[in-house]
This record gives structure tokens, sequence and C-alpha cells, in this order.
């Protein structure tokens, strides 16, 4: 069942065209006239995605189409199709100067494009990816071709190609933003910026004449002028060139992976806190370990929320650490999940002063460590987690600092806008 749009991910869409479950119209031609009426069935649901106009088929499963058995190749020796692709060559190779260089075609089928682009630049280096039995008839025809899916992970590292070609491919596949989506993550990652030629069956004209001879089964997609060009933009591309061919009926695009430091800074930022979280754990049971050993009585501020997340990271459990409060007094007598201490009112801490409050709530420290003292409530030092570990709470120069909020006009209640702000904060 696809949920979601396979261009843009929307998940609001229209009905179409709902017909009664029709049998695969390319792959596995029948060999008699009874096997063809005893055809399997494929359950057809096409709607038009609400946000992109992307029209597509929400009962298709990819994995019922039987790829591996036959071929899939599409009628391509017409005149006016031959010259279609004839100016996709001339296209890679004058306009965009390919010559000489590394070119990979995902789902290559019989390697006729690439035979094209060899005859005008033949010091290029083409490699082709086909999963197909098409694979064997490019091979014979003296191509490099793998019989294989293309990963992005994987062949774009070993080939570092400058052109990417996919042709009558995308609009097969059950989540095409995965595909087009990794190729531009793993460009990044590389460092690669390949120009990227996609093409793609159009569906206008057939929405615009009413056919409905274009809609089968195995075009889970049937891609718009937007609906095109939404998917790469929304998965990390530059639209460089975007037009209708062969006489408008389908869609060359030519983009670009958008090569975005933030990649690599969020993998960084990602690789450094998992270090710096192992290195914690460690550092705070640690500490909390010797707490106990000091025979220091230890209360925790913060029971619910992040101060329960916190409480449970780091194993306070209620037998070494029976104390914990909170501020908000309608959770006493209530219980931490996980952890099990009883949740006191702040006052608690006033008949029963603990030697260490560690604040488990980073985020409002500030008015927890205001509030223990505008309760007077007693204590050694008040702990706070920083910098990977418990250390006394000194202030901070954030809140000093902490910008007013602009508002225009006259302000209600006659709060300042400062007010406003901090009041919206912590609500
Ligand atoms: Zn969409």
């Amino acid at each position: 069942m696809q949920e979601t749009c396979p261009a843009c991910g929307f998940r609001i869409a229209h009905p179409l065209y709902h017909p009664e479950p029709q049998p695969l119209a390319a792959l596995n031609l029948p060999r008699s006239g009874e096997a063809a009426r005893e055809a399997l069935r494929f359950p057809m649901d096409f709607h038009v995605c609400a946000f992109c106009g992307h029209i597509f088929n929400r009962q298709f499963d990819y994995y019922r189409i039987p790829y591996e058995e036959d071929s899939n190749l599409m009628y391509n020796r017409g005149a006016l199709w031959q010259d279609h692709m004839g100016r996709l060559v001339d296209l890679l190779v004058d306009e965009y100067d390919m010559r000489g260089k590394t070119l990979v075609d995902i789902g290559c089928g019989d390697g006729l494009f690439f035979q094209k682009l060899l005859q005008r630049a033949p010091e290029c280096r083409c490699v082709g990816f086909e999963p197909g039995i098409e694979a064997d008839n490019a091979r014979r025809a003296g191509l490099e071709v793998y019989k294989d899916y293309f990963h992005p992970q994987r062949d774009l590292k070993r080939l570092r190609p400058d052109v990417l070609v996919c042709r009558h491919v995308i609009e097969h596949l059950q989540c095409p933003r995965d595909l087009v989506g990794e190729i531009a993550y793993w460009c990044n990652r590389y460092e690669l910026a390949p120009l990227f030629l996609a093409e793609v069956p159009r569906i206008d004209n057939a929405i615009e004449q009413g056919r409905l001879s274009d809609f089968l089964y195995e075009h889970v997609s049937n891609f718009t002028d937007y609906s095109f060009r939404t998917l790469f933009e929304t998965t990390g591309y530059d639209v460089l060139e975007l037009a209708p061919c062969y006489g408008d009926e389908v869609l060359v695009a030519l983009v670009r992976p958008r090569l975005e430091p933030r990649l690599a800074a969020i993998g960084r930022s990602t690789a450094t806190f998992r270090q710096r979280i192992a290195e914690q754990l460690r550092e705070v049971g640690r500490q909390l370990d010797a707490l106990v050993e000091q025979g220091r009585s230890v209360a925790f501020w913060g029971a619910t929320g992040k101060g329960a997340a916190f409480l449970n990271a780091f194993g306070v459990d209620g037998r070494r650490f029976p104390v914990v409060v909170d501020s908000d007094e309608q959770k006493a007598g209530r219980f931490v999940p996980g952890t099990g201490q009883e949740i006191r009112p702040p006052d608690y801490l006033r008949d029963h002063p603990a030697d260490v409050i560690v604040i488990t709530t980073r985020w409002r420290a500030k008015d927890i460590f205001d509030e223990i003292r505008r309760r007077q409530v007693r204590c050694d030092e008040a702990l706070v987690l920083e910098a990977g570990r418990l250390q006394p709470y000194l202030g901070e120069d954030a809140w000093a600092n902490e910008p007013s909020l602009r508002i225009e006009g006259p302000h209600p209640g006659g709060l300042k806008p400062a007010s406003r702000r901090r009041a919206g904060r912590l609500v």
C-alpha cells in the first residue's frame, strides 16, 4: 500500500481512477491465449497527490512484479525515438562537454543509449547497471555492464561518475525518493556533483486528453512536470533543465546534487554526541557512586518528562536515591516512571534537607535554582549536568542577555515584550 506520494511524500491525495484489477501490460507476455486470459491481475487505484499533482497507484507492490523472469524492454527502435535519444547524446557531449568522462546508466536495459553515446564519444567510459536479463544483451554489445542494482554508497565511491543517466526506471520504483535521495546524499559524502540525466513518461497529455491507456500496473508513478521537479528539489538537487520531449510524452530532467556542508556536519555532530554520551554515562555513574560512598544525602529535583528521562538514563534507582521532588506540587504522591521514587513537593526538602540537590532538567536549571533559593531550601551544593559531568550550578549568562521580543503596537495587559516571551517559553 502506497500511503504517501512517491514524488513529494505528501499524504493527502484525490482519488482519480480505480479500475478492476488489471494484468501486467508489458512484462511476462503470455505464450498462449489461455494463459493470457488467466493472467494474474493486480490492483489499480490511482490517486493524485493534493500537493504536487503526482499520480500514483496506491495499491502498487513492487515485489509482486517478476522483473527477474522476463525482459522489461520498451520498444525503442522507432525513428523519432532514435532521434530523441540522439538529441540527448548531443546534449551531453556538446552542451555539457562530456567527452572523455565517466558515465553511469542506472537501469541501462540493453545498453542502446550508451551504444549511441560511444559512437559520438568513444573515449568516454560508460558503465551500465541492469539487474534484468537485458544485461546480457548489453554485454554482448561490448558494454561494461554490471548485472546488478545500482547501490549509491558502493558504486558512486568506486566509479566517481561525471554523469548519471536513469531513463524509464524511476516510474517503476515504489520509493523513488529513496534512490534519488541516496544518490544526492552519497554524492555529498564523496564530494561528487555529477550531472544527472533522468527521464520518465509524462502524464500531463494523458490527463488533458482523458486517456486511460497510460495507466499501467508497472508504472506506480506517473509524473507531471511539477511532480518530477518536486522529486528532485526536495531530495537535494538543483534542477538545471526540465523539459517535455518526444511530442511532450516524456520528461527529461538535468539535475545536479547540491553539495551541502550541512550533511557532513550532521554526521560529525552525531558521531561526537554518541562518543560524548558514552563518556557521560560512565562519568555521571561514577559521580553518583562516589556520593553514595561518601554517605552524602542526595535529592533530585525534576521528576517527570526530561527529569524522568535523566533519572532512568543514569540509573538513579529508588534504593540508593529515594528522594525526588518536583516543582509541580500536583505531581506529589505519584511515582517516577521506571525508577519508582515517590514524587515529593519542593517543601519536603525544607523538612528533610539534603546535602546535595541534583537538578535533573538542564533546560529549567535557572528556574529551579531560583526556586531553591526562594523557598530557602538548604543544601551544600546544587549540581547540574554540564559538559558531561555533574557540576555546581553557576548561573547562566544566556539569561542575562535574553533579547527582548519586538512587538509592534500596544502590549495587551501592560506586559513588557520580554516578559511575554519568557512566559510563553515556559508554558
Ligand atoms: Zn506529491
